[in-house]
């Protein structure tokens, strides 16, 4: 009846994004009487399999799910991410990191970048990676957990995520979601049964004529979108005018010498290619544009700059910048690449489903479905992917690139409006804003702006209440400290064996 509780909820694909839904959902729910969750998938159609960076807000995660760190990134083959090392995205031979965390420290109430700006005006040189101590953590190869108990250390707030196997992550959350009481089906869906007045999903097909009933469907079944596409026809929104990479080649390799707690991106003649370290392996691939340049050169590019020799055959992916209208409508909620797609350049993949899965539990519904919650769902959902966007977007328009065809069109590409105004206000007087929840930081929009070359026109008045010489004086005194706490801690591979994890 209207009103009652959801019993039956039907998960819809067994990827990381169906996995960490039955997971997550298992742990906070999944004693709520008579709530069934069952997920079905079929290992005939596989999942993606790749995505292994993650983001710090990945911890939030697993520690929803009191996840041992030692045992997941044992389980995982995980290795420390740090932040994002850009290679040859400004210009070719130029590189710059986009750090977690913050830079040096806010004086006189003013941002520490408006500083920084001021010193080079008077001629300091120096880079603003030098005042992360994740960047210079990174680049030379180390890593801590952060120190709270040490509130005037820049360790005190590092941040970190990690990269790891796909495909042994979903393994991992599917023991947990198994022990937490979820039953998984093996099988291949082939139709799904709608109420004739409603359009609600009722039941799924399986194709050995098997029927699946539920009151609520999340759809995570992939690029594929059974249910939120192809059973409701929820229209996709369509973004390739500013993301215009649409395919990707993936290859694992064998581990190289460079073991740095950072994913690195290196911008190449159409898109750009990842290259993730993990314990085991090295993850790599080719995000291109299929405008811009064939398969087998993208192919060629990819095979002729890996660490080792590659695993395997490159895997072909193809996607399309966006999302769908509606993530979620009627009953059926859409997670993970069922939803929507922005390409791993910052590497929010799993972040969007993990947002995802935070929203439905807030919103989580009767049988009622409110409509003014699931347009609430939506409307944030929506929000969230613009704002990514955006941020993504910034990476292709600030370069000085023009090489190639693929980089004269995103160098002179018209910026979503949001980002024409970001860009406008750090040019006049390198003012750097966040959105309300927008996922990136000031830091974050901050370093890539810098990065990737634009130059703020001035800084902060307020900045010239220290004088000259103490600018240049504490900006040094900052430099310092950084690099010496950074040279304290040890390598990532030190800190993975002392954690018993490697
Ligand atoms: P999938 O992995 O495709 O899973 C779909 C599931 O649905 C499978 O279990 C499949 O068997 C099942 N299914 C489909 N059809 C049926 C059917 N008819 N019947 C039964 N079951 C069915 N994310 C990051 O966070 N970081 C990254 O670095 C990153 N890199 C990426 C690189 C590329 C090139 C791509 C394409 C994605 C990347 N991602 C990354 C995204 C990440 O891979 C996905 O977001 C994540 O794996 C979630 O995938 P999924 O579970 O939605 O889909």
């Amino acid at each position: 009846m209207i009103g009652d509780p959801v019993r039956r909820i039907v998960i819809v694909g067994g990827g990381t994004a169906g996995w960490m839904a039955a997971a997550a959902l298992a742990k906070v729910i999944g004693a709520l009487p008579g709530l069934t969750i069952e997920l079905v998938e079929s290992d005939e159609i596989g999942t993606v399999g790749v995505g292994e960076a993650t983001i710090p807000q990945i911890n939030l995660f697993n520690q929803l799910l009191e996840i041992d760190e030692a045992e997941f990134v044992s389980r995982t083959q995980a290795t420390y991410k740090l932040g994002i090392e850009f290679r040859d995205w400004t210009r070719l031979g130029h590189r710059y990191i986009h750090p977690f965390g913050f830079y040096g420290v806010d004086m006189g109430g003013i941002e520490f970048h408006h500083h920084w700006l001021k010193g080079r005006s008077l001629g300091d040189d120096s880079e603003l990676d030098d005042y992360s101590l994740a960047a210079v953590a990174a680049r030379q190869g180390r890593f801590s957990h952060p120190r709270p108990d040490q509130p005037k250390s820049p360790l005190a707030r590092i941040a970190y995520a990690f990269q790891f196997d796909a495909a042994l992550y979903a393994r991992f959350l599917r023991s947990r979601a198994e022990a937490g009481g979820v039953r998984r089906t093996e099988g291949r869906v082939v139709d799904a049964e709608q109420d004739g007045e409603s359009g609600f999903v009722r039941a799924l097909h399986l194709a050995d004529d098997r029927r699946v009933e539920g009151d609520l469907f999340i759809d995570c079944s992939g690029f594929r979108a059974l249910l939120i596409g192809q059973t409701l026809g929820v229209g996709f929104e369509d973004w390739s005018r500013w993301l215009p990479c649409d395919r990707a080649l993936a290859v694992a390799c064998e581990s190289g010498e460079d073991r740095r707690p950072l994913t690195r991106s290196t911008a190449r003649p159409a898109g750009w290619q990842w290259r993730i370290p993990l314990q085991h392996r090295t993850g790599n691939g080719y995000v291109y544009s299929s405008a811009h340049v064939s398969d087998d050169a993208a192919a060629a590019t990819l095979l002729g700059s890996l660490d080792g020799a590659a695993l395997g055959d490159p895997r072909a992916l193809r996607f399309r910048a966006g999302h769908r209208r509606e993530a979620w409508n009627r009953n059926v909620v859409a997670l993970g690449l069922a939803g929507g797609f922005l390409e791993p350049l910052e590497s929010t993949s799993i972040h969007l489903v993990q947002t995802g899965i935070a929203r439905l539990l807030t919103l989580f519904p009767t049988l009622a479905f409110d409509p003014a919650e699931i347009a609430r769902y939506n409307a944030l959902t929506v929000q969230e992917y613009v704002d990514i966007r955006d941020f993504l977007v910034l990476h292709y328009k600030a370069t000085e690139r023009d090489d190639s065809e693929f980089w004269n069109y995103c160098r002179t590409l018209e910026p979503p409006p949001a980002l024409a105004e970001k860009l406008a206000m750090f040019r006049s007087n390198g003012r750097v804003f966040r959105e309300q929840h927008e996922l990136f930081t000031e830091t974050s929009w901050l370093s890539v702006m810098v990065g990737q070359g634009i130059a703020a026109g001035g800084y902060h008045p307020a900045a010239d209440l220290l004088a000259d010489d103490e600018t240049l004086a504490r900006l040094g005194h900052i430099r310092g400290v950084v690099e010496h706490t950074a040279s304290l801690l040890p390598t990532q591979q030190q800190w993975i064996r002392q954690l018993g994890a490697g």
